[in-house]
């Protein structure tokens, strides 16, 4: 009796493992993939060491097993039972109880991208905030954050603020094994975003700057890839007046766009350090004129509840110091990356080589 109570759960924890690796493989052999992978030469001395390293021998490279359960995600439980265990000491109760719902948009492998509204009242919001984690997949911590902050949002009542969150927008790279920066095509989707100096720059900042590194390429064409299709769409039809995207590991706040930004939130100071082509904050910030706060974390699989709502706390103060109705006059109207939005800087900002939002 034991051994048939336990044996066919045996097997199915068996069977499942093996199609999650199946499922999950990293796909090398896909198209778009960059053509010469090459040595990461953005090393920064203040740069934490990364998981950079590609899997040794991928498995079943090339395999295509996910035609059927990517749809199973589309369900909550079973979306929070599979990226959880992939997340940071996330309570799997935490995500069955966010109250997210699978957007319209799914990541290239067919995975749903999952969203949830925090707003007072229609008609009385006085500002409107889109929040994005996870982009880059192996930045887990930047996911965490979004769920806890989603969680504070809901519980505050008297917010005048219209939150939309996206705790996930790279779904494929947070699920291979080790989990990735890109997507499953091989894509950084921080630089796949249509800025005016896409054509002209991402290809030649790619070669140039990262030596072609692999986990900065940019895609074959702006908006090539289905997840920062879906992001965008998300902003032009939320029109936010502030977009707030976390990241890892670098300890530090970048701002692009109007309005000052802020000094500091939580432990992370202020250290504007580049634009990048095809990046969100050059979208969002540099063509859409919103304001958008990069925070990138201390630590891409470590952060504290208490590093969590420091910055949270402080991201409140500085809103309702800058873009609230008393000061939202300072803040330009919300029209992201319009065709006739201001251009660009025509010569790319860099500092030194620190190049990972
Ligand atoms: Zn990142």
């Amino acid at each position: 009796m034991i051994f048939f109570q336990f044996h066919p759960l045996a097997s199915l924890r068996a069977i499942t493992a093996l199609v999650c690796v199946a499922l999950w493989a990293p796909q090398e052999a896909l198209a778009n993939k960059p053509a010469t992978p090459s040595k990461h030469n953005q090393a920064s001395p203040r740069a934490p060491a990364k998981a950079q390293a590609k899997p040794k021998t991928p498995a079943r490279q090339g395999a295509d097993a996910a035609a059927t359960q990517p749809e199973d995600l589309r369900d909550l439980a079973t979306w929070c039972k599979t990226i959880v265990p992939r997340l940071i000491g996330m309570p799997l109760n935490q995500c069955l109880s966010s109250g997210l719902a699978p957007g319209d948009g799914r990541s290239v492998r067919g995975v749903p991208l999952w969203l949830r509204d925090a707003a007072p009242p229609e008609g009385t919001a006085s500002l409107r905030v889109f929040v994005l984690g996870g982009i880059h997949g192996d930045e887990p911590t930047s996911v965490n954050v979004v769920f806890d902050w989603l969680e504070s949002a809901v519980k505050t009542q008297d917010s005048v603020i219209h939150w939309r969150m996206v705790p996930l927008g790279n779904p494929d790279g947070l699920l291979r094994r080790p989990s990735s920066r890109t997507n499953s095509r091989g894509v950084d989707l921080n630089r796949n975003f249509p800025t005016d100096d896409w054509s002209r720059d991402a290809h030649a900042y790619w070669a140039k700057r990262t030596g072609k590194d692999p986990r900065r390429y940019p895609g074959p064409a702006a908006m090539s890839e289905p997840e920062t299709q879906w992001i965008q769409g998300q902003i032009e039809q939320f029109k936010p007046q502030l977009i707030v995207a976390i990241h890892a590991p670098y300890g530090l706040l970048d701002f692009d766009g109007p309005a000052p930004p802020p000094n500091k939130l939580g432990s992370l100071y202020l250290d504007q350090i580049g634009i990048y082509p095809g990046s969100l904050g050059n979208y969002g910030g540099t063509m859409g004129r919103v304001p958008v706060i990069t925070v990138e974390l201390k630590n891409a699989r470590q952060v504290s509840r208490t590093e969590i709502q420091a910055i949270w706390r402080d991201l409140l103060k500085w809103i309702d110091l800058r873009l609230l109705p008393s000061t939202a006059a300072q803040v330009a109207p919300a029209t992201p990356a319009a065709p006739t939005a201001p251009a660009g800087p025509t010569t790319l900002r860099h500092s030194g080589g620190l190049d990972s939002l």
